[in-house]
């Protein structure tokens, strides 16, 4: 089977791979769409040196596609299902798996981020890990899930229903998910950030106000406050950076809530968090693939205006490079078709 492996941070290559046998518990896949992550990106570049140890290996790690065999032990899955998949692993069986907090699994194996790649032409996968596809979501949507996931986590924490407001810090894959979302469940979302057409991809989706930056970096805080006076009880930072989480801190309003999904410094002290009485929350990835793809299903939510390219499996390489360069900021969701319709 052909599949991409990276051998040098940028150096994606096709090649040849044998295919996999499933062992226990395990699910062997036809992957039909994969829409590369945020994450994926950051492995591609090796950023900071944390995503690869040692080379070469695969990428991906959200996809969609059907079941093409099953190792023994396998139950709830069948051979020709329309599935999805996200990163996370998870043990199933403790007190977290059991009450719908995957995300959190107790078990240490499930700690570290255990992801399977799925840029090739078939994976193994944990069954446990799929989701079967309702029949009106469409493979292309259902690799799109991991945004609007991630979200549904935030928003739960941040206990926001509909008529509230959330700002959207960031319109990358995750922002972009989020304001899609936001939408589905009847929140206005105000995005914050992109410089290029990703902005316009926020409108798109369905933010009520968008705030693009000029160039990459720049702090929006005074023309958004201006907009917002007082800013925002509820807050998602979706970047992972100093710049994205220095603006939601600033744009909280006092009792403000704010969901972090990655890095960048607090630039906060312990008495302004006290002063302000804000509320931080950790959000890592989310449980809800059912939940989101029942959303598409019943025609609530997509992610098909923010597709700005598709290409093959053979392309790979050049859809990373699309993203991982600086006219990323143009490019929505990429989506690399494999398997045949
Ligand atoms: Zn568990």
């Amino acid at each position: 089977m052909k599949a991409a492996r990276l051998f040098a941070p940028g150096d994606l290559r096709l090649v040849e791979a044998e295919v996999p046998v499933p062992g226990p518990g395990e699910a062997l896949v036809a992957i039909m769409a994969y829409a590369p992550y945020g994450t994926d990106v950051s492995t591609y570049l090796n950023k900071g040196g944390r995503y690869v140890s040692a080379y070469p290996v695969g990428i991906g790690a959200d996809f969609s596609g059907i079941v093409r065999g099953l190792g023994p032990g396998v139950e709830g899955i069948a051979e020709g299902d329309r599935v999805s998949a996200l990163a996370l692993d998870h043990c199933g069986t403790c007190a977290h798996c059991t009450s719908g907090r995957q995300n959190l699994c107790l078990d240490p194996a499930f700690k570290t981020l255990v992801r399977q790649t799925c840029c090739e032409e078939l994976v193994l996968v944990r069954a446990r890990k799929l989701a079967v596809l309702p029949d009106a979501v469409a493979f292309e949507d259902a690799a799109m899930l991991a945004g609007p996931v991630d979200a549904l986590n935030a928003f739960g924490k941040m206990g926001l229903g509909a008529g509230d407001r959330v700002a959207i810090v960031g319109v990358g894959a995750m922002g972009h998910g989020a304001i899609a979302l936001a939408r589905a469940l009847g929140i206005e979302a105000v995005a914050i950030g992109g410089s290029g057409r990703r902005a316009q991809i926020a409108h798109d989706l369905g933010a009520a106000q968008v705030f693009p930056i000029a160039a990459h970096g720049e702090d929006v805080r005074e023309r958004v406050l201006a907009a917002f006076p007082g800013g925002f009880a509820a807050i998602m930072e979706t970047t992972a950076s100093a710049w994205g989480v220095t603006q939601a801190f600033a744009l909280a309003a006092p009792g403000g809530r704010i969901a972090l999904t990655g890095g960048g410094a607090l630039p906060v002290g312990n008495w302004d968090i006290v002063d302000r009485e804000l509320a931080i929350f950790g959000v890592r990835a989310g449980s809800g693939q059912a939940e989101v793809l029942d959303l598409i299903a019943q025609g609530k939510l997509s992610l098909q205006p923010s597709i700005s390219r598709r290409f093959t499996l053979e392309e790979a390489p050049e859809a990373f490079a699309l993203l991982a360069g600086a006219g990323a900021r143009d490019i929505g969701r990429v989506i690399i078709s494999i398997g045949a319709r």
